[in-house]
């Protein structure tokens, strides 16, 4: 009442104003938080625009790139998060081992690899009590494997169950995510064991039974999503995120962003999670601290409190995933689960033997081996931390596959299918090279018609493997290629690091670490970390390992990129377009052979790179023989390979792939290298670097001289050094300045005085100079290490149809002439200035 009379007559005025003023202050509080959040969205989008010119212009911006992060909000959902796995960590041993060089292309690299070692990094793995090895495992944190097991004595059952797709396949019980045991890997035996039988495949777009529904984010369709995260990159995300609400708490995230040369700088960002491109798939089942996130906000760098120093969502990047798909509980006991060893019973051995050249491998044991088997997980450890972008592009699997043998092939594909995130495998291709088994067909086209992803190719004849990569390449739609051997297994989270680097740079091509699925016991074998490849004369590839010297000069961490002057050929992703405009394979190669050095070549001479990604990790299985057949003589087939490559990329220094063994390629009457004319323009077209610039700039290690030796050559008789005056040959004091006493011996043993090369005359015993022709053998003078008898290692020595003659100084110093060889001669002893060969 006594509150009344205060809204009477100029009172109710009053008030009535002051209730006005009040609403008109809420709104234009409103409307001022409205213009902020604007200008703060455009300010993050010129951000993020000026980030994309600068990774456009390859300098790595602060906040692009991010390859690292702790901490990241993803890590819950994705990695542990629930549940993805089973898993423990196997921690590798930091040691650097030099390997030795490996010749051969893809060869098994002997000493390069080597087993997990139970003892050695599986302490307490005992013998056969699973539950209690999980147990141990929790805490010594090993092999990550993921494992179905529903009824095991796990217990809890593990891991990563997904539903098939609509192509007839079943769901299976959600399964508890669970600790493996440890992998029970043989001690340090150098040869391997056993394989088995396949199962399975997930449609990979569809959510697992058992996950709980808000926990998995629909994956857009692939292209839509990629055309609008492409489009507006992370403009988009960065505008979204500033307009929408920041969901509860941004955190802090270590960005670990790789420079242009591969190195990795540490950086701090605060940010929270993306727009959520990314999808969970596989159970979410959050069951057991030990599937918790090892590293917490709490944990992070002092730097990351600093909250002031970076005020933007670092946009898009999420932690590489762990996917491992199966579609049946996994067998802990079955045979080579976890990448061990499997032996072969002794009633079995016959039939082992007999299978063994149908792949050139234990065949016997793949067929035991399922074929989603679990691996260790063999990436260095900041692997698991990696940081990806969310707008990954996608790719195409390409295998191609002449007589692959049925298992191998059917656990390389699901290794793929299992273990790649769903939206980023467009699709995988499998290119029959003309194979001649009745299993790769009908039987294949069954087996492949569950999984709406795979496309089979069949090539109406022979092609050969680089045609084959061909003919699957034209068909692919995805953004990057990726080519596989048909006897692989991708490890988990092998796909993500790869395209990654072809994101951040579309003319990186880059390779997994290629492991070891030995031949002989199909164990999965780790191999020592700093492996690059490159080659050897006559363009023999092989792998070594980085100096110590370069590893600390660099800085280089187990898990940065390496620099690889030559890739293995057989496992690398490429991006499409720039796989096309650098003319792809020469489609003149045949078979099998060469062609990775071609690429190799081609792609760092005309301005792309090669690395080899170890946070991605492939298994291969090394051969000791091609299992298929040569339609022609598998020698002769890869020698003329090397010839076209050594053509058309050597320039000068094709005399080194001659001159170490491969002289008769010169005689074009016996072997056909084919035209190159095409070749040649696409070098010049594409305006490609020199070879010499290959040498100094990607691969300066190698031994590359241009001729065998050189300068001065001195006569042992005579005291003085021959000399060419007027067309003649003749004696003079020695002289280093004088052109005229210079000469070379080359690698195809001419004894050559710049364009002029001395040759014995047929009819006497003279010597003349004509212009050189590297095609002529008549012209070959042996010399030093040339001539096996060590009695006449100082003779120039020539095989003439009449025998063998020595070079030998005329007594009066006046000239040359060719003599019947006698090694105590001096007039027949000859020395160079400088020997470039042993
Ligand atoms: N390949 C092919 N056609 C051929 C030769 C090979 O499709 O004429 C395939 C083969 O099945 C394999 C890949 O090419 O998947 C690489 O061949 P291989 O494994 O023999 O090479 P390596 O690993 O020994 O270098
Ligand atoms: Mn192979």
């Amino acid at each position: 009442m006594k509150c009344r009379k205060y809204f009477r007559g100029s009172g109710r005025a009053l008030a009535f104003v002051f209730v006005a003023s009040v609403i008109w202050l809420l709104f234009d509080m409103a409307a001022l938080r409205v213009s902020f959040s604007e200008v703060n969205s455009h300010l993050l989008k010129e951000r993020v625009a000026r980030e994309r010119e600068l990774a456009r212009q390859n300098k790595p911006p602060r906040h692009a790139r991010p390859i690292n992060i702790n901490n990241s909000p993803f890590r819950d959902e994705l990695m542990h998060g629930g549940d993805v796995d089973l898993e423990t960590e196997l921690r590798l041993p930091n040691k650097v081992e030099r390997g030795a060089f490996e010749f051969g292309k893809r060869k098994n690299p002997a000493n390069r690899h080597r087993k997990v070692n139970k003892d050695e990094y599986y302490p307490e793995a005992g013998g056969g009590d699973v539950a209690a090895e999980t147990h141990r495992n929790s805490q010594s944190s090993m092999a990550k494997f993921a494992m179905s097991n529903t009824k095991t004595p796990f217990g809890e059952s593990a891991l990563i169950n997904v539903s098939k797709s609509g192509h007839g396949g079943k769901e299976h019980a959600t399964p508890t995510a669970r600790k493996a045991q440890t992998p029970q890997v043989p001690r340090g035996t150098p040869d391997d064991v056993p394989r088995g039988v396949p199962v399975h495949s997930p449609d990979l777009r569809k959510a697992p039974p058992g996950v709980r529904e808000e926990q998995v984010q629909p994956v857009p369709d692939a292209d839509a999503r990629r055309s609008v995260s492409r489009q507006k990159g992370r403009e988009s995300r960065a505008s979204s995120a500033s307009q929408k609400k920041a969901p509860s708490g941004a955190r802090l995230q270590t960005e670990k962003l790789l420079s242009r040369d591969g190195k990795a700088e540490e950086h701090v960002v605060k940010g929270d999670r993306n727009d959520g491109v990314i999808s969970v798939e596989g159970p979410l089942n959050r069951s057991g601290p030990s599937l918790q996130p090892t590293s917490r906000p709490e944990a992070l760098p002092e730097a990351a409190n600093d909250t002031s120093s970076v005020g933007v969502h670092p946009s898009g990047v999420h932690k590489v995933m762990l996917i491992d798909f199966t579609q049946k509980p996994r067998d802990p006991g079955a045979v080579g689960q976890f990448g061990h060893p499997a032996s072969v019973p002794k009633e079995k051995e016959q039939e082992m033997r007999s299978r063994w050249s149908e792949g050139h491998f234990n065949v016997y044991l793949s067929d035991q081996i399922p074929a989603d088997r679990a691996i260790p997980d063999t990436r260095p450890e900041a692997c698991s931390e990696s940081m990806v972008h969310d707008d990954l592009p996608s790719t195409s699997v390409i295998f191609c596959f002449v007589d692959e043998v049925w298992s191998t092939l059917l656990r390389s594909v699901h290794s793929v299918l299992n273990r790649s995130p769903p939206h980023l495998l467009k699709e995988i291709i499998l290119v029959d090279d003309f194979s001649s088994k009745d299993y790769l067909k009908e039987q294949l086209d069954a087996y492949m018609s569950q999984f709406p992803k795979v496309r089979i190719i069949r090539l109406k004849e022979r092609q050969g493997l680089i045609r084959a990569r061909l003919a699957g390449a034209a068909v692919a739609t995805g953004e990057v290629l990726t080519f596989l051997d048909s006897h692989i297994e991708c490890n988990v989270g092998w796909l993500e690091p790869l395209l990654q680097r072809v994101h951040m740079d579309r003319k990186k091509v880059v390779c997994p670490v290629i492991e070891v699925i030995s031949d002989k016991d199909m164990s999965y074998v780790l191999v020592d970390n700093f492996q690059r490849g490159i080659f050897k004369w006559p363009l023999i590839f092989g792998w070594n390992t980085l100096s110590e010297e370069a590893i600390r000069k660099d800085n280089l961490k187990d898990s940065d990129p390496i620099r690889c002057p030559v890739m293995a050929g057989g496992l690398f992703s490429i991006e499409r377009n720039y796989f096309y405009e650098l003319g792809t394979y020469d489609p003149g190669l045949d078979v099998w052979g060469g062609e990775n050095m071609e690429i190799s070549f081609k792609i760092w001479m005309c301005g792309g790179e090669i690395e080899i990604i170890p946070c991605s990790r492939v298994g291969h299985i090394f051969r000791g023989e091609n299992p298929y057949s040569f339609p022609k003589d598998r020698q002769k087939t890869v020698e003329r390979n090397l010839a076209r490559v050594a053509e058309v990329w050597l320039d000068e220094y094709k005399d080194l792939f001659y001159g170490h063994g491969y002289y008769h390629l010169l005689n074009r009457n016996l072997i056909d290298i084919g035209d190159l004319t095409e070749q040649k323009q696409l070098r010049e077209k594409l305006k490609c670097k020199s070879f010499q610039w290959y040498l100094e700039n990607v691969y300066p290690e190698l031994n590359a001289p241009l001729v065998r030796a050189q300068g001065l050559i001195f006569n042992q008789g005579t005291r003085r050094c021959l000399s060419l005056e007027k067309g003649w040959l003749t004696f003079e004091t020695c002289d280093l300045t004088k052109q005229r006493q210079q000469f070379n011996h080359t690698w195809m043993w001419y004894i050559r005085h710049r364009d002029f090369c001395m040759i014995p005359s047929t009819t006497n015993d003279t010597v003349v100079l004509e212009p050189c022709d590297n095609t002529k053998s008549h012209l070959r003078w042996l010399h030093k290490s040339l001539i096996p008898n060590s009695a006449m290692l100082d003779h120039f020595v020539v095989d003439l149809l009449s025998g063998r003659k020595c070079l030998e100084a005329k007594v009066q110093g006046d000239g040359v002439h060719l003599n019947d060889c006698n090694p105590s001669s001096q007039l027949q002893k000859w020395q160079f200035t400088h020997y470039y060969t042993s």
